[in-house]
């Protein structure tokens, strides 16, 4: 076994070979992390996906260093990656950058150090004066990062130290790299049992003491933070070292001294570096009705199939979630809940910490690096039996797995859009499932159409909850139709009288509102009332949107920020105004209008920070806010007890959308913001400011009738040759120079045709934003019937015209990319 192929963090779709050195023989395992060069000028970590003796064609490198004693990789995790990349079209090494925490990764800021085994002496390779400089900073544990090294040495001076390493006996010079992944320590310090034991001594220690304030005041600061020194057990876990070193008048001299004198004694425990959930006993019996759907999920289970629960918003699909979780644990194994939204983690963890305690972990972006790497690990070692996060929970190395739950399944923000791969969290969990033997639920009040066919043709099994709980009502709906608003002059800016004044009694009764809108930001965008002028994106093809909070002009899409004009820069008028209103305009004019409420805010502005989110949620859970004004983020599965009533402006933007889901989506958006209301004792409003009532999802609304909602997509879907009929890939076509861009689609879409039939391939067009970053952007969509089809095979196919498009040399630099099952 003497060749490795490697998954390297890198956007090539192919593993690459690598030699295994002599010393590595036998110890290398599938899942290993290894240290390889790639290419002239780099270093990179690698993921070893499998072992053999088969000779490749081409000049092998060998691989320098492995990084781990055990895989941190599982095999089902490789063949899960390897899915991924061939389902959604990607680069393994997309998923791989996608699928583990980046502090698992070499990157530029991974500090080196170099083995204490290093020796200049015995070494085969001469160092120049400058190397051997630098050398000897790294052997005096000076911290430098790869970065500084790289620049200081240059990348052959890093090769040759890790080659001279290699030749001696494979040792590591990657420490840090590895310290990431290994448990954190903490410095304690503690009474030694002499004085703990015998108070007298302790007594004898004080006068001893006397001559020495400044060690004194270290054992009386000590005995401040355990303060029943008699309590051992407080004396046994004693005090962080760091933490009596901060205080007042101490000095890390008189500490040490006293270690000396063996009046302390330093230890260390191994400390957690993300949050320990501590477990409180907390019973509760399922309602009669959530019996009946917990035994048809179970009997779909034992027919080993994913099992569809469609409940009604309140209906308590998390007290099953729940319920599941916790016979699952009985059973000593792992269960995975995943969430389309960070936001809803928050409370969701809440709920399942006091069931759960320590065997619950926590899993999403808003975590850094070490943290990451830690749940990891802890999911890996089997140290958490209950996993909840966000999408890239999917990815995490479970080796137990014998429930999945996914939450509000229907839910857009499951599915991965930049960077690739363009994966869907909810539909590849399926197929995790199947990896692992494991039994799935899907859980929504709104299941997509493709999830509810898949229930119809017999896929899925399916349970339902029809009812709120505990008798629960829908919330009352009230359209408040804003044309007649202002003909009648009953508005204030965009806020009809009624809907205010509904903000106002609730205030006056002590209970709580969510109030919707679409669009962040203060004002979407600015606007020359002289020539309708709007200042656009430089990069990109969108307006730029207006913040107030920093006076500026920024692009949703790219970043770009600037000041705001104080005249047009086409006509040179100082009229411009602000057009259109986001929900810190909102939040704003609400202030105004209604000075004595508690008001704030949730979307991705607010809740840049960790812990953000969590605040607001905590706070407005615990009645400290009146009014939550929010984008999408307050429509999914919160569950707040208080909250009587929600209203959403501009209902229209919602319904006018140039997409085949355009009625699916605002369906589900507006059930699940009604679903917030009422969903306790009080009796929930929802209240729609729109200009047009008529619309036909809101009829569907009205009644609540979410079938008719399905029959009447699934006849359009028919019509129309759309999903779940047929699958849908996207071919994104990119480049610089927008004519390149045409004329490539435009080769690629012939391509497609002769190669796919001309039902199949559907071109080209220009997207609704044909330019984000300075690339241009045209789109083929091709369309595959459901049944019958080699879907694998004719992937290959397709992705096998872009070596027709690359060999002529206009298109060089074109970029392809692909999206399957776009949404
Ligand atoms: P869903 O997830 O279907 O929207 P939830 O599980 O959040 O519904 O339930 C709605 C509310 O009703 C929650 O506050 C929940 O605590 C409460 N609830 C549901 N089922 C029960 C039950 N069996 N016992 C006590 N409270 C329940
Ligand atoms: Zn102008
Ligand atoms: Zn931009």
């Amino acid at each position: 076994m003497r060749f490795a192929d490697l998954i390297l963090p890198v956007p090539i779709p192919r593993t690459f070979t690598y030699e295994i050195p002599f010393e590595l023989e036998g110890r290398l395992m599938p899942g290993h992390r290894v240290i390889v060069e790639f290419g002239k000028s780099k270093i990179l970590t690698a993921i070893v996906s499998d072992i053999h003796n088969s000779i490749p064609k081409y000049e092998t490198k060998t691989i320098l260093d492995i990084l781990d004693e055990k895989p941190i990789i599982t095999p089902l995790q490789l063949k899960f990656f390897f899915w991924v990349a061939d389902y959604y079209m990607s680069n393994i090494g997309d998923v791989l950058n996608a699928a583990i925490p980046s502090g698992l990764k070499l990157s530029s800021e991974s500090k080196i150090q170099l083995h204490q085994n290093f020796d200049f002496e015995s070494n085969t390779f001469t160092f120049t004066e400058r190397e051997t400089l630098i050398l000897n900073q790294l052997k005096t544990k000076e911290d430098l990062s790869y970065n500084e090294i790289q620049k200081l040495l240059g990348i052959k001076a890093i090769h040759k130290i890790i080659k001279s390493l290699i030749n001696k006996e494979a040792v590591q010079i990657f420490e840090s790299l590895k310290d990431k992944y290994k448990p954190k320590f903490e410095k304690r310090i503690r009474l030694t049992s002499h004085y703990m034991d015998v108070e007298t001594n302790l007594e004898e220690l004080f006068d001893q003491l006397e001559k020495t304030p400044k060690q004194l005041q270290v054992v009386l600061s000590y005995l401040q933070k355990v303060p029943i020194f008699k309590d051992s057990d407080l004396n046994n876990e004693g005090v962080p070292r760091k933490e009596i070193l901060n205080l007042k008048d101490i000095s890390t001299s008189s500490l040490n001294t006293l270690i000396k004198k063996k009046v302390f004694e330093q230890f260390e425990v191994q400390v957690d570096r993300v949050r320990k959930y501590i477990k409180k006993t907390k019973d509760f019996q399922l309602s009669p009705a959530q019996e009946i759907a917990k035994e048809q999920i179970l009997n779909v289970f034992s027919q080993n199939k994913t099992c569809l629960l469609h409940g009604v918003t309140g209906s308590g699909k998390t007290e099953i979630y729940i319920n599941l979780i916790q016979e699952a644990i009985q059973n000593e194994s792992q269960t995975l809940l995943i969430l389309p939204e960070i936001a809803l983690t928050a409370q969701i963890v809440n709920r399942l910490k006091d069931i759960f305690g320590e065997k619950l972990g926590v899993y999403h972006s808003k975590y850094n690096d070490h943290e990451r790497v830690e749940i990891w690990r802890k999911v890996l070692e089997e140290e958490y039996s209950v996993i909840i996060g966000v999408r890239s929970a999917i990815f995490l190395p479970f080796t137990n797995l014998n429930l999945i739950i996914v939450d509000e399944c229907h839910d857009s923000s499951y599915k991965q859009f930049d960077p690739p791969p363009r994966y869907n969290g909810a539909d590849s969990a399926i197929v995790l499932a199947k990896l692992h033997h494991s039994k799935i639920l899907l859980g929504s009040a709104t299941p997509s159409v493709e999830q509810y066919y898949n229930v119809q043709i017999g896929n899925y099994g399916l349970a339902t909850l029809q009812e709120r709980y505990s008798d629960g009502k829908l919330p009352e709906m009230t359209f408040i139709n804003m044309k007649d608003c202002r003909n009648k002059k009953k508005v204030t800016g965009e806020y009809s009288n009624e809907l205010i004044g509904a903000l106002k009694l609730n205030l006056q009764n002590n209970q709580q509102s969510l109030l919707f809108q679409n669009k962040r930001g203060y004002s979407p965008y600015l606007a020359c009332d002289e020539c309708n002028y709007i200042p656009m994106c430089n990069s990109c093809d969108v307006n730029l949107v207006y913040y107030k909070h920093s006076n500026s002009l920024k692009c949703n899409y790219c970043g770009y920020m600037e000041n705001i004009p104080h005249t047009c820069p086409n006509c040179g008028s100082n009229r411009i105004k602000l057009v259109g209103y986001g929900t810190e305009k909102i939040e704003e004019d609400l202030k105004l209008m209604l000075p004595e409420a508690r008001i704030e805010r949730l979307d991705q502005d607010s809740t840049k920070n960790k812990y953000n989110h969590e605040k607001i949620i905590q706070s407005f859970e615990n009645g400290n806010i009146d009014i939550l004004i929010g984008t999408q983020m307050i429509s999914k599965g919160l569950d707040f007890d208080n909250v009587s009533l929600v209203g959403v402006l501009d209902a229209d933007r919602i319904l006018y959308n140039p997409d085949f889901r355009a009625n699916e989506r605002a369906f589900q958006l507006f059930t699940q913001l009604r679903g917030r209301a009422g969903r306790k004792s009080v009796h929930g409003q929802f209240y729609i400011q729109c200009f047009n009532e008529n619309h036909h999802v809101f009829d569907l609304l009205k009644s609540d009738d979410y079938m008719s909602m399905y029959y009447n997509e699934l006849k359009e879907r028919q019509k129309f040759d759309y999903p779940p009929f047929y699958r849908l890939v996207k071919v994104m076509v990119k480049d610089r120079d927008k004519n390149i861009s045409r004329s490539a689609s435009i080769f690629l879409y012939n391509e497609l045709r002769n190669l796919l039939g001309s039902k199949r391939a559907i071109g080209y067009f220009e997207p609704l934003i044909s330019r984000v970053r300075n690339m241009y952007i045209h789109e083929i969509t091709i369309k595959l019937e459901r049944n019958g089809l080699n879907m694998s095979s004719i992937k290959n196919k397709i992705k096998s015209t872009e070596g027709n498009l690359y060999k002529q040399r206009e298109f060089s630099r074109v970029r392809i990319s692909y999206d399957v099952d776009p949404i």
